[in-house]
């Protein structure tokens, strides 16, 4: 089922230090990830992990932050 994905800017652990990046949270279950960089393709690398790791199976719609 579709379910809405909160995205907060957020530092993240790179290779290098902190880096800019995002956190994105499962509204149903409250599973969050971090992913690096804040470009517009980082939502969407983010929900792949998303949907990889929540253990419900998920559809996020994410097109929306940009
Ligand atoms: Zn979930």
């Amino acid at each position: 089922m579709r379910v809405d994905v909160d995205i907060q800017e957020e530092d993240v652990d790179g290779d290098y230090g902190l880096v800019p990046g995002l956190r994105l949270t499962c509204q149903e279950c409250g599973h969050w990830v971090l992913v690096c960089g804040t470009s517009d393709k980082s939502p969407r690398r983010g929900a792949i992990l998303l949907r990889e790791q929540c253990p419900d199976d998920n559809f996020y719609d994410v097109d929306y932050w940009l």
